[in-house]
């Protein structure tokens, strides 16, 4: 078949394993109900539980067969009592995003009328905004070379033209599709601190470059701290928000609070070849062996996934298959049917794909 792609696998610790046999059993009767593409998953160690056993957080073959595949799709790494010596934990995710320089973090946030969230919604709102966080640099820049003396401690905040004029047009871009899909203004909101750091105000510079030459789009700036206030006080407002690493990656875990939780967060990293696509959520120790994890944050995922190769490639079956299960979701979800603990209901993990998968009859 010619629309046939390789997909890397990476089950990773805790629930990923729980999550992930699902996902890909889902994803793989999508497929095949539509005939038109194929998706061939092979699965490559990595994570705490594969260092703790041979010393090798990501593997090498691990690498280059992500490197060779046609998109990643991976659930979650890391185990808080298993660190490298320096006491940081072993998070292969953060290497994949710099060995691919996947520095767009693609974090959507939506809630539907009637679907999940613990803010009251007025009438007639729904939320629906998509949050960038850059991906490779900003305040991760020394991850793992931090300087630590008896009696300092320093990391590096980075932020480069390079990365952020690539980020920013990815960002404009996507808040162009969203118009034109009808699903948002088309409005960026560039999130920052720069009233106190420089590195920020050339951030912020940088997005203004890029905003000049989008016209049609509306740019704006906050600063972070009142982001977080305006996520919880009028979250309907943003459409597309861009910042940097450290502050998206606290702004995302806002935002899955905001639609119910971790367990129905997705996302995705994409650089300008390759792709991870990955719950926002962790291995989630404390419930891993139980069935009891949420298994939609990932199926999200394997959407974010399908719509990303479906447009790169041109097959819209995919992208129609993605709307398909994203639907089937949000459907489940307002129902208050089969979905699991987290989310109130009693379901296992396996019986909540299991009846996605229903809804889509496949
Ligand atoms: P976590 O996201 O694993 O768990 C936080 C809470 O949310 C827990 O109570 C957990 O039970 C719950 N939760 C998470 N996912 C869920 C799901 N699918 N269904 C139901 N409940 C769910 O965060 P943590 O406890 O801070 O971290 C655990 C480990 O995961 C750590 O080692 C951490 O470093 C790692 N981690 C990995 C990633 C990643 O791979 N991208 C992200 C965050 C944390």
């Amino acid at each position: 078949m010619t629309n046939s792609f390789d997909i890397a696998i990476f089950e990773g610790d805790g629930i990923g394993p729980e999550i992930t046999a699902p996902t890909v059993a889902l994803l793989d009767r999508l497929a095949a109900r539509s005939g038109a593409y194929a998706l061939k998953f092979t699965s490559h160690p990595a994570g705490a539980a594969h260092y703790a056993k041979t010393g090798e957080s990501l593997p090498k073959p691990s690498l280059y067969a992500a490197a060779k595949a046609d998109a990643i799709l991976l659930s979650a790494m890391g185990l808080p009592d298993i660190r490298y010596p320096d006491g940081t934990e072993i998070s292969p995710q953060i290497d994949l995003r710099k060995a691919f320089q996947l520095f767009a973090g693609v974090r959507p946030v939506r809630v539907t009328e009637g679907g999940e969230t613990p803010l009251k919604l007025p009438p007639g709102k729904e939320i629906d905004f998509v949050l960038i966080r850059e991906s490779t640099e900003g305040l991760f820049h020394t991850q793992g070379r931090g300087e630590v003396t008896e009696t300092e401690a320093r990391e590096t905040l980075l932020i480069t033209r390079d990365i952020c004029e690539k980020l920013f047009e990815f960002t404009f871009n996507l808040a162009a599709d969203r118009k034109a899909q009808g699903r948002g203004p088309g409005r960026v909101t560039c999130v920052d601190k720069a009233n106190v750091f420089r590195a920020f105000a050339f951030f912020r510079q940088l997005f203004d470059e890029e905003a000049a030459k989008h016209p049609d789009l509306k740019a704006d700036h906050a600063y972070v701290d009142a982001t977080a206030l305006w996520m919880v006080q009028k979250p309907w407002e943003f459409d597309v928000m861009v910042t940097e690493n450290m502050f998206g990656d606290i702004l995302s875990d806002l935002g899955a609070g905001l639609m119910g939780g971790l367990g129905l967060a997705p996302s995705a990293d994409i650089g300008l070849s390759q792709a991870v696509f990955q719950p926002c959520h962790g291995s989630a120790p404390d419930i891993a062996g139980k069935g009891l994890a949420n298994p939609f944050a990932m199926v999200l995922s394997g959407a974010m996934m399908l719509d990303w190769l479906g447009l790169k490639h041109g097959v819209q079956t995919m992208c129609d298959d993605a709307s398909a299960l994203r639907d089937a979701v949000d459907a489940q979800v307002a129902a208050r049917a089969d979905v699991t603990p987290d989310l109130g209901g009693t379901a296992r993990t396996a019986e909540a794909t299991e009846a996605v998968a229903k809804r889509l009859g496949c």
